[in-house]
């Protein structure tokens, strides 16, 4: 019973506030449609599986081509080495790349190196959607 009283005097106080003027009704609708618009774009975003941002594409072309490079100087290094398996520093293999400056991502990500046999990763990975456009990672070399 108690709890229907403070019910009623919150709706009477907020009706009340609404037909003196203190809320105006246009600019709570528009506060709300906003906060249920940004609520809604910010899940879309995490289930987006749409087209991915054309510079995101791009930067994962890049670093994917990064990765593919790096993969070809531990092939390199490691045949030079007869090194079958293990695993090579990055100055083992900066020679491969001109003025031995390793390739860096486009995204900022961070390279690991991998063990031979294993493709070198990058930290941005499956990118910002779940479509493949966008991912950072070297599937096949
Ligand atoms: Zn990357």
């Amino acid at each position: 019973m108690k709890q229907k009283i403070i019910l009623a005097a919150v709706v009477l106080v907020v009706v009340g506030l609404f037909v003196t003027g203190v809320l105006n009704w246009e600019k709570t609708t528009a506060w709300a449609r906003r906060l249920f618009y940004q609520g809604r774009s910010t899940v879309s975003r995490a289930t987006d599986f749409s087209t991915p941002q054309l510079g995101d594409v791009d930067a994962a072309r890049v670093c994917r081509d990064n990765l593919r490079r790096i993969e070809s100087a531990k092939r390199k290094v490691a045949e030079n080495k007869s090194m079958a398996v293990g695993r090579l520093t990055w100055d083992e293999i900066r020679g491969e790349f001109p003025g031995g400056k390793i390739p860096t991502c486009p995204s900022g990500g961070s390279y690991s190196i991998g063990n031979l046999g294993t493709m070198p990763t990058c930290t941005v990975s499956s990118g910002r959607t779940g479509r493949p456009e966008d991912d950072h990672v070297l599937i096949n070399y």
